[in-house]
């Protein structure tokens, strides 16, 4: 009996309590932007070739900033992108190196993965900042990443809305648009990974033209997510 209750008891706090600490940083995040009426672009699993800096070139004519949430792995070879993302203003996050699911691996490959993550930026940018904004693969961390993290005084950043572009087979590109249209705040989820056809990475960038036109129809400050935290 007293096992049984131990083994619930150890489930509850490894994937439990972070799962209860995801949901209340996704409310959090969600109550932040709305009280604001912000829109946050973000964009994870980067940087690629010719997206992330298509991408940055379409924010320059709005006059807007974004949130890029680098993986460690896409960075080598890049790293000329990388240093653009700083210089042209927008916020520089972590991914983690690998895009591992930290709920299938031990709780220390976890934590490599995030250092690993972090240490690809700083060598990207010459630099020894040692952490950076963390958002987890899947959005799923355990209970040791997450104390690492918190330890370490870093904010994990979820999102509000997800664009749907790693996703779904026929993204619609006013996807995003409609849902600003029906929020009054949101923090969107984005990915500028390089894609196999030249048509979805058009469809990612329509998605943001969209998403920018409708944030400047509706009169929504355009944030990136450290403005937020
Ligand atoms: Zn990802």
């Amino acid at each position: 009996m007293w096992l049984i209750l131990i083994i619930i008891l150890v489930i509850f706090v490894y994937y439990g309590i972070p799962y209860i600490y995801g949901k209340y940083a996704k409310r959090t995040l969600k109550n932040k932007a709305v009280k604001s009426r912000v829109l946050a672009l973000t964009f994870d699993d980067g940087p690629s070739d010719n997206l992330t800096l298509a991408i940055m070139d379409l924010l320059d004519k709005y006059n807007a900033k974004a949130s890029f949430f680098l993986l460690g792995r896409n960075i080598a070879g890049r790293e000329n992108i990388v240093k653009q993302i700083s210089v042209r203003g927008h916020d520089i996050c972590s991914h983690g190196f690998d895009h591992l699911n930290y709920l299938k691996i031990s709780p220390w490959c976890s934590i490599k993965d995030i250092k690993k993550g972090w240490d690809a930026i700083d060598s990207a940018l010459g630099i020894d900042k040692e952490k950076y904004l963390f958002r987890p693969p899947y959005g799923k961390l355990n209970i040791v990443s997450l104390a690492y993290l918190l330890l370490k005084k870093v904010h994990v950043v979820y999102w509000t809305d997800d664009s749907g572009d790693s996703w779904k087979t026929k993204p619609s590109s006013d996807r995003v648009a409609k849902l600003i249209d029906n929020s009054l705040g949101a923090v969107i989820l984005n990915h500028d990974f390089n894609r196999r056809e030249k048509q979805t990475e058009s469809w990612v960038l329509e998605s943001v033209r969209l998403a920018l036109e409708k944030a400047k129809e509706k009169n929504m400050s355009i944030v990136t997510v450290s403005q937020l935290n």
